[in-house]
């Protein structure tokens, strides 16, 4: 027997239709590549994406047809989220930190139609365009007479231009909820990137796991900056989850810097917050020497990389924010848990609580989490054990576009795929998982793990420490020791001797690097995490002390 519910495809489209209908006059605020600030509504929001999905249907694109952005968090941008997909195109998000041949190289395999950039790209626009050619339209991101005369990309068009040419009046299509709705590739640390090919059914369940009080917590009462780009996993969702909650949008465009970040925070009230750990690192770089204090911020979600316990720790005792800890991937939408503590936890000392926040935090219902041996038997939750770690859940790839990668699941005993996240973690008896490394990154010395985010954390505890990155050095009798690569804060000091009696006490003797090398910068990828392939390749003269 069926149940007698409605049944309603699950589309971004409904979710756009409803903050139009039901936060009409909630504010979305954008700093723009001209560098003024830009405010409108979600009407207004909802009007401008029905006039792009007339565009795109009046220049015959077709159900699934790829559409690319080249962009920084914006109005613009957001209306693409709804305009490209509700109208069943695909938004391609493309990363511009990328190098130009890996960005001609995605565009290609994604079979781009349209792809619409800021201005910031024009020079990378006008080095690939001649090598993209399933793209017939090039649109910059912006007003008419911003447009650059002799830019020599054929028929370029403004954005304003293009979608001010079509009516706002637009019925979105109903279709099968899981049709693709976006994509996003990975880095490709390993080989070519791979991508990932959200449905509307997979966005729209992740937009509600998101928002909810444990995950995002977010609300019509709130604020909200995403400090993470929209090109990085869909900004983590937010401005799906936005649509939803009908809170306040405040987008910071290009100014990435601490300074324009933190004036932004203060100028719109914000209250809640997301990005990686390296920018609030130049934020707090900001805020400390100059005294300054935050009087709207509330929380702020910190993911992509492991997120500091001294910048847990600044947050909450400088500042009175709350850090949420987060932890997914690109393959998972990317939410797959996130730390915020249980009722048992509440009347622990703080110190003890600490120790739960600095873990990745406990799975989101819709996301199923194991860690498993090398045989593939699953493991204990007992906080110590450590293994693959294997998710499972209807926002977690079941396989890439094209194929490429083959079929990353793995099967249990049931039949039932768990995909391999390539982290290494731990579980406790509460179901807080804490990774321990990636498994490319995680040292083996002795028959042993050492954990490169346990070495990492204690060094950039340290008050000299701005950034540390933690590697293994080929050892004859240990097979690896660990190094820590540390670049220093303006005008501090540390000696290499001080910086390895500071780990004294804090981890096991045999865990302590070998060494210290100071460095200027840690090199890092295009979403801001460190990039440890090139820190091996810059330390690959090195040789450890004694050998
Ligand atoms: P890519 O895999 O292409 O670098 P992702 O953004 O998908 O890009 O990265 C996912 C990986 O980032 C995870 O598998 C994990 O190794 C790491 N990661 C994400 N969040 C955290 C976190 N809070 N702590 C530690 N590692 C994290």
């Amino acid at each position: 027997m069926l149940g007698l519910m409605q049944s309603q495809p699950l589309l971004i489209s409904s979710l756009i239709e409803f903050a139009d209908r039901h936060h009409g006059d909630a504010e979305i605020v954008s700093r723009r590549v001209e560098g003024d600030i830009h405010r409108y509504t979600y009407k207004d929001l909802a009007a401008r994406a029905r006039r792009l999905a007339n565009a795109l249907d009046g220049m015959g694109l077709q159900f699934s047809d790829r559409v690319a952005t080249l962009a920084w968090n914006g109005y613009r941008h957001m209306e693409m989220y709804f305009g490209v997909s509700g109208s069943g195109r695909v938004l391609h998000t493309i990363n511009p930190r990328l190098h130009p041949d890996q960005i001609a190289w995605i565009a290609n395999h994604a079979e781009d139609q349209v792809l619409c950039f800021d201005l910031t790209f024009l020079p990378l626009v006008q080095a690939v365009h001649a090598k993209c050619p399933t793209v017939k339209k090039w649109v910059a991101l912006c007003d008419a007479d911003r447009l650059p005369a002799d830019s020599g990309i054929p028929g370029l068009t403004s954005y304003e231009d293009w979608i001010g040419a079509h009516s706002p009046d637009y019925a979105w299509p109903e279709f099968d909820e899981n049709s693709a709705s976006s994509m996003c590739y990975t880095s490709g640390t390993t080989g070519n990137p791979k991508a990932a090919l959200y449905s509307h059914r997979s966005t729209t369940l992740h937009a509600y796991a998101a928002a909810l009080p444990d995950v995002m917590c977010l609300s019509a009462r709130d604020s909200v900056l995403p400090v993470v780009p929209m090109f990085h996993v869909n900004a983590w969702g937010i401005p799906y989850s936005a649509a939803l909650t009908g809170c306040k949008l405040v987008f910071p465009g290009p100014a990435m810097d601490g300074k324009s970040i933190y004036e932004l925070i203060e100028a719109e009230k914000v209250s809640y917050a997301a990005g990686v750990p390296t920018v609030w690192q130049m934020m707090l770089g900001h805020m400390k020497p100059a005294g300054l204090k935050f009087s709207t911020l509330k929380r702020t979600v910190i993911g992509g990389s492991a997120c500091p316990p001294a910048m847990i720790h600044a947050f909450k005792e400088d500042y009175g924010v709350e850090v949420l800890h987060a932890w997914g991937m690109t393959e998972m939408s990317p939410l797959g848990t996130l730390c915020t503590l249980k009722n048992k936890h509440l009347a622990l000392p703080k110190e003890e609580q600490m120790k739960v926040l600095l873990k990745q935090g406990r799975a989101i219902y819709g996301v199923d989490m194991k860690i498993v041996g090398a045989d593939g038997e699953e493991l204990p939750w007992d906080g110590k054990t450590y293994g693959d770690l294997l998710v499972k859940g209807p926002w977690i790839v079941d396989s890439y576009f094209k194929g490429e990668g083959g079929h990353p699941l793995v099967k249990d005993a049931q039949g039932r795929g768990w995909f391999p996240t390539g982290d290494v973690a731990t579980i406790d008896a509460d179901g807080f998982m804490q990774i321990t490394d990636r498994s490319k990154d995680v040292i083996k010395s002795g028959g042993e793990w050492i954990s490169s985010i346990d070495i990492e954390n204690i060094a950039m505890a340290h008050p000299a420490i701005a950034m540390a990155a933690c590697v293994g050095m080929p050892h004859p009798k240990w097979d690896e020791r660990p190094i820590v690569a540390v670049v220093r804060r303006p005008g501090a000091e540390v000696t290499r001797e001080e910086l390895l009696a500071f780990f004294e006490g804090k981890i096991a003797k045999w865990q302590i690097p070998d060494d210290v090398v100071f460095v200027e910068a840690i090199p890092l990828g295009a979403t801001g995490k460190m990039l440890k392939t090139k820190l091996r390749e810059q330390l690959k003269d090195y040789k450890l002390p004694g050998l």
